[in-house]
């Protein structure tokens, strides 16, 4: 079992596969950034797997891949299937933003993949158009029908954002409810990467737009989930991601592997350490090693504040990079 400093268990790995992507949403990569990781320096899936395993023998029991925009790399599903073969019972999910998703899901759900999040952030095609910068809602919608069609699991996930998508939480609720999808509702996290014009809504914001309609009963945190979740009284589930308060961390169960090798502990700060030189030598010890120290000096929390952000709350860190 893999336990941290603070004594949190850790049985989740995301891992991020490429940092590129074919959108440039607004709250994570605007821009081209300046230079991307020269292709060379990307670990192959066999020296990220060579990781994953020791991750896995280890007491890791759930997977999620993400990026970038994962499907951009090619022979996406030779890795879901090695993962897969690896350990069947993995719970095995992908983050995507469904764009290839048409032309992908059902080698992805053929491999081995069970699970999908799905980034939707507008059902309004200049809206989405604004956020991603790209023409995109045609081909996410048509990607989130063909998984739905396969058989994989869907959540979708909703970035509000004030005086731009504020207005479309309960549409886009609407729509998870008639495809019978959960919606989580993910409160912005400021970042030096982002257009620094946009401003997200606050959990209470949020709830407050859902409760104009509907009455919400409070679940609580799904085990170690960042969402927490609600109920309305139909029955039907949504759910909350609120970095912004310090009880997201407590049970925070999780570490997160670029596609460069670097072992990431927390979301919000820079810190990290490399396993690519221990992979690239085929060097197990020396890759549980590094996941050792990285989980000895995981910190206990974010730094993202309940108020406006100062200048030192706003992370470094490129969500593109990490993969959210
Ligand atoms: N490209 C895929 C996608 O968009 O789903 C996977 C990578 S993306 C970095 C993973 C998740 O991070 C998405 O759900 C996205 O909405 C979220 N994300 C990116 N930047 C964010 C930010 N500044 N605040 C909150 N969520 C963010
Ligand atoms: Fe790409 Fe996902 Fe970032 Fe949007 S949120 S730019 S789709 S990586």
């Amino acid at each position: 079992m893999l336990i941290d400093g603070h004594g949190r268990t850790v049985n989740y790995l995301r891992v991020s596969v490429t940092e590129r992507c074919n959108f440039r949403c607004q709250y994570c990569m605007p821009e081209k950034p300046f230079s991307w990781v020269p292709k060379e320096n990307l670990l192959s899936f066999e020296e990220l797997f060579l990781f994953m395993k020791v991750a896995m023998d280890e007491g890791v029991n759930k997977i999620r891949i993400t990026g970038g925009e994962p499907l951009l790399r090619e022979d996406l599903d030779t890795f879901i299937k090695m993962i897969h073969d690896y350990k069947p019972d993995i719970d095995l999910a992908l983050t995507t933003n469904a764009y290839l998703l048409p032309q992908t899901a059902q080698r992805l759900k053929d491999a081995g993949l069970k699970r999908l999040n799905i980034s939707l952030d507008s059902l309004k095609p200049e809206v989405a158009h604004k956020i991603a910068q790209k023409d995109v809602l045609g081909p996410v919608l048509k990607g989130i029908d063909k998984a739905l069609e396969v058989g994989l699991g869907v959540k979708i996930n909703m970035v509000p954002l004030k005086g731009i998508n504020d207005d479309e939480i309960l549409d886009i609720m609407d729509y998870c409810k008639e495809r019978n999808i959960k919606v989580r509702f993910i409160e912005y996290m400021e970042n030096r990467h982002a257009n620094v014009e946009l401003k997200g809504m606050h959990g209470r914001e949020i709830l407050a737009k859902v409760k104009e309609r509907h009455t919400i009963h409070a679940l609580g945190r799904e085990g170690a989930s960042p969402s927490f979740n609600y109920e309305l009284d139909d029955g039907y589930q949504f759910g909350l991601i609120d970095p912004h308060k310090h009880d997201f961390c407590e049970n925070c169960n999780r570490i997160r592997l670029t596609a460069e090798g670097n072992l990431i502990p927390c979301l919000y700060f820079d810190e990290a350490m490399s396993i690519a030189k221990s992979v690239k030598a085929g060097d197990v010890q020396g890759a549980a090693d590094v996941l050792a120290k990285v989980l000895k000096d995981k910190p206990k929390e974010n730094r993202w504040s309940e108020d406006n952000p100062n200048e030192e709350d706003i992370s470094t860190r490129a969500f593109y990079e990490t993969g959210g």
